[in-house]
C-alpha cells in the first residue's frame, strides 16, 4: 500500500529502528491558566486533568485524584504494554497541564526521574508558548543533545477570533516567538490545530494549517474538537447548539489538510483519543480506527499524498 503521509510510527522506525511508545505522565504541574495567573477556568476545552485524560493513572484501584510518582506512573504503564510489545523504546510524555511551569531546578529533577527509569529514551514535553523563557529553553537543549526530545505546544488556531473563543491566553505573535526561539535552539517542536472550531469556515482552518506547513515544525497533531464532561465547552455547547463536524466532514478537512502540510513534517496524529466515557460529541470520535480508515482511503480515493497541494 503507498504510504500517503509522514507517519510518526514510520518516522520512529526510520529513526530508531523500532517501535516507540509515549508513557503519558502528569507530574503534578498546573498551568497559569488554571491557578488564577492569567486565569482560573483554563482554555475552553481543558479538563480537570489539564488536557491529558490517559496520564497518572497506575491501575484499576488508583485515586484519581491523586498524583502518583513519576516512576510509579511508568513502571505501571510498561507493564500493560510489555506483553504487546516487544523490544521496544519508550518516551516519556509530560502531558498534563503545563510542563514547564516551575524553575529550572524543579523541571530537570523531573525530567531526570524519567529519564533514570530503564527503556525510557526521551521525553516529549507539553507546554504553552508563554512558559519558555530562554533559561528553560537552555535546559531543554541539553536534554535533546543527550537523547530524543520534544517540545508540544498547543496553538489550535491562528485566528484571534478562536484563541480568545478558546480563552487560551496567549496571542499568536507568543506562540511565533517562541516557536522560532525553539527553532534556533534546534529544539524539535509538535504543533497542536483543532479542525472543526465554531466560527471558522474550512478557509479559516485551511490558513492555520498554511501557516503551520510554512513554519515546517518536525510535527503536528490534528484534533476534532471534543466536547467533554466538566469542560467551559461543555457548557457553551449546551447553551448554543454549535454544529459539530461529522465525521465525513472531518475526513475531507484533514485530507485536504494532508494534501498542504509540507512532506517534511511528522503528523504525530489524525485524530484525538478522548477518554470514551467523559465524550459529550461528537459519539464518532470514540471509533478511532474508523475515522484514520476513512482518511487513508480519502487519500488513496483523491490519489494524494502529503504536500502534494502546498500553496
Ligand atoms: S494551556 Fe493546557 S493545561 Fe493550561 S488551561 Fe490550556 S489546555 Fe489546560
Amino acid at each position: 500500500m503507498i504510504k500517503r503521509y509522514n507517519a510518526l510510527g514510520d518516522y520512529f522506525k526510520n529513526q530508531y529502528g523500532k517501535k516507540m511508545v509515549k508513557l503519558a505522565i502528569d507530574a503534578g504541574f498546573t498551568c497559569p491558566n488554571r491557578d488564577g495567573t492569567l486565569a482560573s477556568s483554563g482554555c475552553i476545552f481543558c479538563s480537570e486533568k489539564g488536557s491529558g485524560e490517559f496520564a497518572g493513572v497506575v491501575g484499576e484501584n488508583c485515586d484519581p485524584n491523586h498524583t502518583y510518582s513519576i516512576h510509579s506512573q511508568i513502571e505501571s504503564q510498561k507493564k500493560l504494554l510489555a506483553d504487546k510489545w516487544k523490544s521496544t523504546g519508550y518516551i516519556a510524555y509530560f502531558q498534563n497541564f503545563t510542563n514547564t511551569y516551575a524553575n529550572v531546578d524543579v523541571l530537570s529533577k523531573l525530567y531526570d526521574e524519567a529519564l533514570a527509569f530503564d527503556g525510557i529514551e526521551g521525553l516529549a514535553i507539553a507546554t504553552r508558548p508563554d512558559c519558555l523563557d530562554d533559561e528553560k529553553i537552555e535546559l531543554l537543549k541539553k536534554y535533546r543533545q543527550n537523547g530524543v526530545l520534544w517540545v508540544e505546544l498547543g496553538l489550535q488556531s491562528i485566528h484571534e477570533k478562536s484563541m480568545n473563543w478558546l480563552k487560551t491566553h496567549y496571542t499568536l505573535d507568543q506562540f511565533h516567538q517562541t516557536f522560532m526561539r525553539l527553532k534556533s535552539a534546534d529544539i524539535p517542536v509538535v504543533v497542536h490545530l483543532i479542525v472543526g472550531l465554531p466560527d471558522e469556515t474550512h478557509d479559516d482552518f485551511i490558513a492555520s494549517v498554511e501557516y503551520i506547513s510554512n513554519l515546517k515544525p518536525f510535527g503536528v497533531k490534528l484534533h476534532m474538537l471534543n466536547v467533554l464532561k466538566d469542560t467551559a465547552l461543555e457548557q457553551d455547547y449546551i447553551n448554543r447548539c454549535f454544529d459539530l463536524l461529522d465525521l465525513e466532514d472531518y475526513i475531507e478537512w484533514v485530507t485536504d489538510a494532508i494534501e498542504v502540510l509540507d512532506e517534511s513534517i511528522v503528523i504525530h496524529r489524525m485524530t484525538g483519543d478522548g477518554a470514551h466515557d467523559a465524550v459529550i460529541a461528537p459519539m464518532w470520535i470514540k471509533n478511532k480506527r474508523s475515522v484514520l480508515n476513512g482518511i487513508e482511503k480519502n487519500l488513496a480515493r483523491r490519489n494524494v499524498s502529503q504536500g502534494s497541494k502546498k500553496l
